[in-house]
């Protein structure tokens, strides 16, 4: 079956279907060297493709992993607990779809439960999931708030991320400092402002945090 991408309305091929062997991702990096101007037969650049090549294994680890069953496994022997879950100043590094430069940030996640809990690192791992692909800090949100909302189901998610893209600070408009803030509330912190208001109070104000991006 064919996924359609739901902006456009087009299928969307197989991300497997295409991918190239690793010699040929080894050797669209000797060509980049190339473009650069240098020499890739040089001593110390010899070994830089299959080392590009081992790192994109690590940055886009993301799209090997089902972020739907990772919250799979729930926990409904609670208490009665049905106050806000939030987790807090989880890093992260990106890779902006659009320059494939880092973005390196923190994501703020927060739920209120229907009675049953996630294991906190399962959300520190979505958030993993969803920052090891080519982003933009606004899909990501979404998708993280989404997930979240569809599998745990609960009365309300809300995640907030603060970034510091590359594109920006090294090159193109040279911004160092800048950093983006992205939110997407759903259920209960939309429609409640208390609810929502608790939540940007327990985040705190970022300007008297520790600087998020170092
Ligand atoms: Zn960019």
């Amino acid at each position: 079956m064919l996924v359609r991408n739901w902006k456009v309305n087009k299928p969307i091929p197989p991300i497997d279907k295409h991918k190239p062997t690793r010699a040929e991702a080894e050797a669209a990096i000797r060509t980049l060297i190339q473009w650069a101007g240098d020499d890739p037969d040089r001593e110390g650049l010899v070994d830089t493709p299959s080392r590009v090549v081992r790192s994109y294994e690590e940055f886009y680890q993301g799209y090997t992993a089902d972020p739907r069953a990772l919250l799979e496994r729930t926990f409904e022997e609670v208490e009665g607990y049905d106050e806000i879950v939030f987790l807090r100043d989880i890093r992260f590094e990106s890779h902006c779809e659009h320059h494939m430069a880092p973005i390196i940030g923190r994501a703020h996640v927060a739920y209120l439960p229907h009675q049953r809990v996630v294991g906190i690192s399962k959300l520190a791992r979505l958030i993993d999931v969803y920052s090891k692909r080519l982003q933009i800090q606004e899909k990501m949100t979404s998708q993280i708030a989404n997930t979240i909302n569809e599998i745990l189901q609960p009365k309300g998610t809300a995640v907030v991320i603060e970034a510091s893209h590359q594109c920006m600070t090294t090159r193109g408009v040279h911004k160092a400092g800048v950093s983006m803030v992205t939110s997407t509330m759903l259920g209960a912190f939309r429609e409640e402002p208390s609810t929502r208001r608790e939540f940007l109070a327990m985040i705190g104000n970022p300007v008297h945090r520790e600087a998020p991006f170092t």
